[in-house]
């Protein structure tokens, strides 16, 4: 706006150009890399030489200097709070992104995972001094089979991709035991998560895939087709909700098919926060399912902690079952080791028993929620990705008719010849206070953009995040196209070389040459 008389104001892109001596601004402290601030001479700590010590490490001593660079304790703690400042995290405000590195993680979890007996206890501990780790293991255990309504899990896999490279491994032991071993291929769904074929190819079986329909879901015609075409089908991969935050249907139907073809229905249950107390993945016909607790148990993960994926299996896999796993006996709790033990276990997946940590932080979700609240939280998913997805159809655009799952889904038809790109949009997002969605993925919708509010926001968070998004949409129709393509313009890095980033990552520090000293 331009008023007869008086300076303009400037706009808020130029202001932001405008340096200041320091390189701080406002009380946003500038940072250099740690190795810039301090220097290997400068120490934190006053301690004198040990005397009267000689040193045992003969040729193995270190010559030169090892080069870290030496801050006071106050220049540490400063250097490290300025850089988590520049994090956004869940605990600042909403994250679209979705999936598991947005999800609150609630206090009282960290208050049970610390408690003594808990944290401190040692994996080669005798068993009678972990009775009740033990016991632990077992009650989580009993809260994803109820909630699954599946007869074994396997704790130990230690994420996801884990998870269905243990689903994966148990169906090909079955498959193997049987005589089937002629069963290599395996069908996944063109929308499905990347880790699914990995994982496939990683157990040894080969790839077939199975395209979309155009409501987003499986296309069950292309599956009967692809299921006539031999009888080496081992199994399927399939994703429910799927990727595109939809109900897949058709799931039990795809689920006799399978069967009828004797192969096993594995499910990526990485989404089963959208069904938790309304669904039980047994009841569909499924075989083996992983569990991320990280996405729907509420664990911390994204830079906060490990992750957890537990899978569940059918009575026709869970002799296959992986050691070691918790089994209870008249005399307390023990732990099978060794597959010679078992019925047909196909061997072990990581050296101890899993992410202890992990699982009782998830137990303290499911046990403080109790069974109507772990229904509850499902439902406010839900009902949020829909209040979003319905008050932001107007102006975006809805990839698929109808209700979503836990995830709201647009395409970029509603930037069509604005100029403007998915990558803009997200830009912009940031100047406004948020974290970018997903985009551009699923690969099956153009442009996408997945927006995952998760159950934890409150509608007050929600109208704010949605009057932004519809703003920034209106924006983009009216033809602000600079104000885009320059995004974002108020974070203390601007619009990055991302490309490069991605395939020139730069990740040792050099130190600048020695010219200065040389010429001393
Ligand atoms: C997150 C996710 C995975 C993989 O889980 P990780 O714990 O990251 O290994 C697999 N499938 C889907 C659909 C997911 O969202």
């Amino acid at each position: 706006m331009k008023t007869e008389g008086r300076p303009t104001s400037p706009t808020a892109a130029n202001m932001n150009d405008v340096k200041t001596v320091s390189g701080s601004k406002a009380l946003d402290q500038a940072t250099k890399l740690i190795f810039e601030t301090g220097t290997p001479r400068r120490t934190g700590v006053d301690l004198p030489d040990p005397k009267g010590r000689a040193s045992r490490l003969g040729p193995h001593a270190r010559e030169g200097e090892i080069g870290l660079p030496g801050l006071s304790e106050p220049e540490t703690m400063r250097h490290y709070v300025r850089l988590s400042q520049k994090n956004y995290a869940i605990d600042l405000g909403v994250y679209p992104l979705g999936s598991c590195t947005m999800k609150h993680n609630p206090r009282l979890n960290e208050k049970v995972a610390r408690m003594a007996g808990l944290s401190d206890v040692h994996p080669l501990q005798p068993i009678s001094t972990v009775q009740g780790a033990l016991e632990l293991m077992e009650e989580l255990s009993h809260w994803l089979m109820t909630l699954t309504n599946m007869p074994a899990v396997a704790l130990t896999p230690k994420a996801g991709a884990h998870g269905e490279l243990c689903g994966m491994m148990a169906i090909r032991a079955r498959l193997d035991a049987d005589g089937m071993s002629h069963k290599r291929r395996v069908l996944v769904p063109e929308s499905a998560h990347g880790t699914n074929p990995a994982t496939a190819v990683q157990c040894g079986f080969t790839v077939d895939e199975i395209p979309a329909s155009g409501d987003g879901r499986v296309n069950i015609e292309a599956l009967r087709e692809k299921l006539k075409q031999g009888d080496d089908v081992a199994g399927i991969m399939l994703t429910n909700p799927n990727t595109c935050g939809l109900f897949e249907t058709d799931i039990m139907e795809i689920a006799d098919l399978i069967h009828a073809k004797g192969g096993y229905f594995y499910c990526d249950g990485a989404n089963f926060n959208a069904l938790v107390g309304r669904v039980r993945p047994g009841d569909l016909g499924i075989d083996a399912m992983h569990i991320n607790l990280h996405k729907t148990f509420s664990t911390p993960h994204g830079g906060g902690g490990p992750g957890s994926g537990p899978t569940v299996l059918s009575d026709a896999l869970k002799d296959h079952a992986p050691v070691p796993y918790v089994v209870k006996t008249d005399t307390g709790y023990s732990l099978v080791e060794n597959t010679e033990d078992t019925e047909g276990s196909f061997g072990r997946m990581c050296a101890f028993h899993g992410q202890m940590g992990m699982y009782s932080r998830a137990l303290t979700y499911m046990m403080s929620h109790g069974s109507d609240g772990l229904k509850q939280a499902t439902e406010d998913a839900v009902l949020n990705a829909n209040y979003v997805q319905a008050s932001l159809s107007d102006v975006m655009t809805p990839a698929f008719g109808g209700v979503c799952m836990h995830e709201a889904l647009f395409d970029d038809r509603f930037l069509k010849d604005t100029g403007v790109e998915t990558l803009d949009f997200a830009k912009a997002m940031i100047d406004e206070g948020y974290h970018p969605m997903t985009m551009y993925f699923p690969l099956v919708v153009h442009g996408a953009m997945l927006i995952e509010p998760t159950e934890s926001e409150s509608k007050g968070e929600l109208d704010r995040f949605i009057l932004s998004m519809r703003s920034l949409a209106e924006r983009a129709k009216a033809g602000d196209v600079e104000r885009f393509k320059n995004a974002p313009i108020h974070a203390p890095l601007r619009r990055l070389d991302e490309t490069k980033a991605a395939r020139q990552p730069v990740l040792r520090w050099t130190p600048p040459s020695k010219v200065s000293e040389a010429a001393e």
